[in-house]
């Protein structure tokens, strides 16, 4: 028996009906692709029966790595790859492919946009995160915006498909959880890594006007003529985000 690490934030699913759930919410038949964190290989299973061309199995966990290596040594279209996944470059793999994965929750931010960031024929994810996070993410219907929400809206479709009780993992977490799904916006014009330090400062003091937070002087000069400077980034919808963005950097 695995005794299930907390540092590397495995909850295994035990419930089979969410398993087969969340492959229900993307076509996998024929396709590539990509588990994070397979663990036991309890949802690895579900994919399996939907018919894939190929599944890559990532999973940092060297004893449950070898676990999996046993488990599906007969199936020659199951790649397994002991690795962590932030380190993975899905550049790696050539073809269209989508993620399903009950993430690791503590990286399940960074990893999101690390993939979000990529160009690299990415279709489709359909992910297990916590709760709190799910709902930071989702922009639509926000008063407030944050950084997280923002960074969704320009990059992806982003849906919150179901929520999940606890009672469904062994060991049961300590949050809920929820499972979404992302489709990143094709031929994005837009450069994220640029956007991203963009947010970061004008969400520095988020409750102060942008002419304060941006420390506006005379070179800013359009944005202080536009009146978007009256007002707070958490506030600004995304044609206004935009727009500083733009007079900011171009
Ligand atoms: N998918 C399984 C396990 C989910 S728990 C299930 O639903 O039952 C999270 C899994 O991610 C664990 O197997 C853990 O070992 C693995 N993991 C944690 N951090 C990782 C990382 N950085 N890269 C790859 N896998 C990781």
């Amino acid at each position: 028996m695995h005794k299930p690490k907390k540092s590397l934030g495995q909850n295994f699913l035990i419930d089979k009906n969410i398993a087969k759930k969340i492959v229900n919410l993307t076509s996998i038949n024929n396709q590539h692709i990509i588990e994070i964190g397979p663990g036991t290989g309890f949802l690895t299973d579900e994919i399996i029966k939907k018919k894939p061309k190929k599944i890559y199995l990532l999973e940092k966990d060297k004893s449950l790595y070898l676990n999996l290596k046993k488990k599906y040594f007969n199936y020659k279209n199951i790649e397994i790859i002991n690795e962590d996944a932030l380190n993975f470059d899905l550049q790696y793999i050539k073809e269209k492919k989508k993620i399903i994965s009950n993430l690791p929750y503590n990286i399940s931010i960074k990893l999101i946009i690390n993939w979000l960031k990529v160009e690299c024929k990415l279709q489709k994810m359909v992910l297990m995160i916590q709760k709190e996070v799910a709902e930071k993410m989702k922009f639509t219907g926000k008063e407030k915006k944050n950084r997280l929400n923002l960074f969704m809206e320009v990059a992806s479709n982003y849906r919150i498909e179901f929520n999940v009780s606890q009672n469904v993992f062994f060991p049961k977490p300590k949050v809920n959880s929820s499972v979404i799904s992302i489709l990143p916006k094709k031929d994005l014009d837009l450069d994220l890594n640029k956007f991203e330090n963009f947010t970061r400062e004008i969400f520095k003091f988020k409750r102060k006007k942008l002419s304060t937070a941006l420390n506006l002087n005379n070179k800013n000069i359009s944005l202080i003529n536009s009146n978007l400077h009256e007002k707070r980034a958490e506030d600004l919808n995304i044609a206004e985000l935009m727009e500083v963005f733009n007079l900011f950097y171009n």
